[in-house]
């Protein structure tokens, strides 16, 4: 019998693990070991994995109608469609509904382009935004870019959270600035406060339009519903994706009151919309609303920071993070840390070479978060620098 790893394309980094099962913050492998899943499946399972309320959501809807054309209304997708104008900062306009997050992030870029009659895009250096071809010309590494640039539409790239650099690259041919509120993997990077409010008021000044990526620190991630909450702005347009679903596939893309409607063409997907994924994450945000996740992000966010910063452990760079997006930079490759931390029954994620990130489900506990900075302590070996490897 071949294995996954021989007949997938190859594209994917594989840990060599089957998971058969998940529950809350836990995974179990086919072998019936449990796993800490403080990375989420790359920050999808805010609401924890196979959440009773989404499980049901998703079963009753299967009952009536697993799919419909979003050429037809549907019951699902309407109520979808209310709370996310809702749940965006300002008033809300228009929601395109798709599959995946850089599904989201090519339709603002359409989106931005159309409105604006304008082609200039700016991105900031190691942002992630997708790798399909719109969102990979804003998506900054290398590594994803390579044999691809000469297809993509030009980006000018500006260093994350400096505002000066921002206005000279900002221009009368300039359709969107696109940026993420917290960058994630390009290895968790919080911008100084004032950031998004200046590159709004700079987006404002030079008649583009201001883009946030909430593909990943959406859904309660950072300590609220959606991160731009931290700094009161007002996007045009903002993207979800991830654990909007609460595990189904599902993204969406916002236009701010007054930008829409896009004419009829422009863009579309035959899945986006479908009934199962909204009714999930109608299911999904309840969960969110009424269990208080954002806010249990921010507690436990400050627990979890502080645990790791006091481990100051000489092979550990920085500490970085806000709510539950935590993200440890190591001195050398976080590859044997990311290993020695599974051995010890905790699934984290990397982020580029040398971060350890952490997207637990929000639901986790204190307890969680305690042992997962025990874990790390383990993890890292002895104190003097250059001991001993992790999990030799
Ligand atoms: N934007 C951001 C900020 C992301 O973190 C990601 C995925 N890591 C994407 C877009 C692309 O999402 P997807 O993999 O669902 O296409």
């Amino acid at each position: 019998m071949l294995t996954e790893m021989e007949m997938e394309s190859g594209t994917v980094s594989k840990r060599g693990i089957e998971i058969v099962k998940g529950s809350g913050a836990h995974i179990w492998d086919a072998g019936g070991k449990r796993y800490l899943d403080m990375g989420a499946s790359y920050g999808v399972c805010n609401v924890g994995h196979c959440h009773p309320r989404v499980v049901s959501a998703i079963t009753e809807q299967a009952r009536h109608l697993v799919h419909i054309s979003s050429s037809y209304d549907n019951p699902a997708r309407r109520e979808l469609m209310e709370r996310l104008l809702e749940m965006t900062p300002g008033t809300g306009g228009r929601v395109f509904l798709s599959n995946s997050g850089t599904e989201a992030v090519e339709a603002a870029v359409k989106f931005a382009v159309h409105i604006t009659g304008r082609t200039g895009l700016v991105a900031a250096k190691r942002a992630f935004h997708g790798r399909t071809l719109a969102s990979l010309s804003l998506t900054w590494g290398p590594k994803y870019r390579k044999g691809f640039e000469d297809l993509l539409p030009k980006t000018t790239f500006v260093p994350y959270g400096e505002i000066e650099p921002l206005k000279e690259a900002m221009t009368k041919d300039t359709a969107a600035l696109v940026l993420e509120p917290v960058q994630g993997e390009g290895g968790v990077h919080v911008p100084p406060g004032d950031y998004l409010q200046a590159a709004s008021d700079i987006c404002h000044d030079k008649g583009a339009l201001l883009v946030v990526d909430e593909v990943q620190t959406g859904i309660g991630r950072t300590g609220r519903t959606v991160a731009v909450e931290h700094s009161n702005i007002v996007p045009d347009i903002m993207c979800l994706g991830k654990a909007l679903g609460g595990g189904m596939p599902i993204a969406a893309t916002v236009l701010q009151e007054g930008l829409g409607p896009v004419a009829r063409g422009t863009h579309g997907s035959t899945f986006g919309g479908n009934p199962l994924a909204c009714a999930a994450a109608n299911a999904t945000l309840s969960v969110l609303e009424d269990d208080g996740l954002a806010a249990r992000a921010e507690s436990l966010g400050h627990r979890f920071l502080q645990g790791l910063r006091a481990l100051e452990s000489p092979r550990v760079r920085e500490v970085r993070g806000v709510g539950l997006m935590v993200g440890l930079e190591m001195r050398r490759n976080a590859g044997p840390y990311l290993r020695a931390l599974m051995d010890r029954g905790i699934a984290a994620i990397p982020s580029g070479a040398t971060v350890i990130r952490f997207l637990p489900p929000l639901v986790i506990g204190e307890e969680h978060v305690d042992h997962t900075v025990a874990a790390v302590q383990d993890a890292l070996g002895p104190d003097q620098p250059g001991g001993a490897t992790p999990g030799s």
